[in-house]
């Protein structure tokens, strides 16, 4: 598999490390440098139109950094990422070049850059957007490459330095007094130099402030539902995947649908999941359904819009009709690839959500995937998904979500769904 050159690669050395340093990122894992050293069992790829991933599978959980580099022209080499694995030692011999080449990737190479330190390079063969993160069972990094986009006017691109400028209380504060990034079209395609940085969550909390969403016969409020599932998801997301969350909203305040989309694709967040909880006049329905964007003809899916939907409507314009057959008219971005996603991430949600509650829980229904016309949804930028985790009008249902009991498990159904999507090798390459 793996031939015997060194490659060049502890002749990196400390001073083109120090330089890096600026840009480089530790991840924690769990075990520190005392335990045994952890082993690379195996690094492999797969490859899409779009998207090349690399897995990078170890012996147990360790920390790890990353940085990319531009091309040194005077060692002839390409743009390149590095992942910094610690606490790992490489088999003797072990060091050396990985046969992985396609489009975005010209080879991937591996040496112990310290005592303590396995490093792996990747060559870049094009300048690409890297996002990286950590998997559990069994422990491994994940580098997932894109090409980094073309300067368009339809699609704004960040800046290189943005990734380096989100705020590190971004992710306790909302749309609101976040400074979030500014979106700036690129003047030109820069040098090429790769960017990398970690997979960022976007949580959406429905409704908010004067915007209660739907009310149970108890007093039961989706808006404080929501909200309190969602940040029991932002700590599991952050604490066990190393992924950066942010919330649309941190508080208990009302936050506009056009603003949270917004924030979502100001970030260039890689996900956005919409916490919701669902509502009939008929108190006997209940279940757990997930939606992504798509118009349809099913009226009950209409209704549900148009609630959830409706307060940013009346807002807008005093004369919408609320009797119109459609809650608004979606606009017709194309799509494309990000609904592809949508339907893997809502299928991976639902089943998620569903399969976790199930044992612990009587009755859990599964009322499915569906497509649905949602304000919140039209126009992110990522692949996008609108859960509603059961109806606050049913009796057990709407008791079930007052308790915090419930409530963390639905959370740990969520983290368990969104899991299994960047789990997920089909994603990025369905079409
Ligand atoms: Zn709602």
């Amino acid at each position: 598999m793996e031939d015997s050159r060194r490659a060049g690669l502890v002749a990196v050395g400390v001073g083109r490390y120090l330089a890096a340093a600026a840009l480089f990122t530790w991840v924690a894992g769990s075990a520190g440098l005392g335990h045994a050293a952890a082993r690379i069992e195996r690094i492999r790829s797969a490859a899409g139109k779009d998207y090349t991933r690399i897995v990078i599978d170890l012996s147990r959980k360790t920390s790890f950094g990353y940085a990319t580099l531009p091309p040194d022209s005077r060692r002839g080499l390409p743009p390149r990422l590095y992942v910094d694995l610690r606490g790992v030692r490489l088999d003797r011999g072990r060091a050396g070049a990985v046969p992985i080449s396609d489009a975005r990737v010209q080879r991937v190479r591996t040496g112990q850059f310290s005592a303590t330190t396995a490093r792996v390079v990747v060559d870049l063969a094009v300048p690409v957007v890297a996002k990286v993160f950590a998997l559990e069972t069994p422990p491994r990094i994940v580098i997932d490459l894109t090409a980094a986009p073309q300067a368009t006017p339809s699609r704004p691109v960040q800046e290189a330095s943005r990734s380096r400028a989100a705020p590190k209380t971004a992710a306790h504060s909302p749309p609101a007094t976040t400074a979030a990034p500014k979106v700036q079209p690129r003047k030109k395609q820069v040098a090429a130099i790769p960017r990398a940085r970690k997979l960022r969550v976007v949580i959406d909390p429905g409704h908010g402030g004067k915007d209660p969403g739907a009310r149970g016969p108890r007093g039961l409020a989706e808006k404080n539902a929501a909200f309190d599932i969602a940040r029991r998801l932002r700590d599991k997301l952050a604490r066990r995947l190393g992924v950066e969350v942010f919330m649309t909203r941190t508080d208990d305040r009302f936050v506009p649908l056009e603003k949270r989309k917004d924030f979502a694709n100001r970030l260039d967040a890689d996900l956005f999941v919409s916490i919701h909880a669902n509502a009939s006049k008929n108190r006997r329905l209940h279940g757990i359904e997930t939606y992504y964007l798509k118009n349809t003809n099913d009226r009950a899916t209409l209704r549900l819009a148009k609630l959830e939907n409706g307060v940013d409507l009346l807002m807008k314009d005093e004369d919408v009709s609320t009797d119109a057959d459609l809650p608004y008219i979606l606009s017709d971005m194309v799509q494309g690839q990000k609904e592809a996603d949508s339907i893997l991430l809502a299928g991976h949600v639902q089943t998620g959500l569903v399969e976790h509650l199930r044992p612990r829980y009587r009755g859990v229904e599964s009322l499915g995937v569906k497509q649905g016309p949602f304000l919140v949804l039209d126009g992110t930028y990522m692949p996008a998904v609108l859960v509603e985790v059961g109806f606050v009008t049913n009796s057990l249902e709407g008791r079930r979500l007052g308790a915090s009991a419930y409530r963390e498990a639905v959370a740990e159904g969520l983290y368990e769904g969104i899991k299994r999507y960047l789990e997920d090798d089909r994603v990025g390459q369905l079409r």
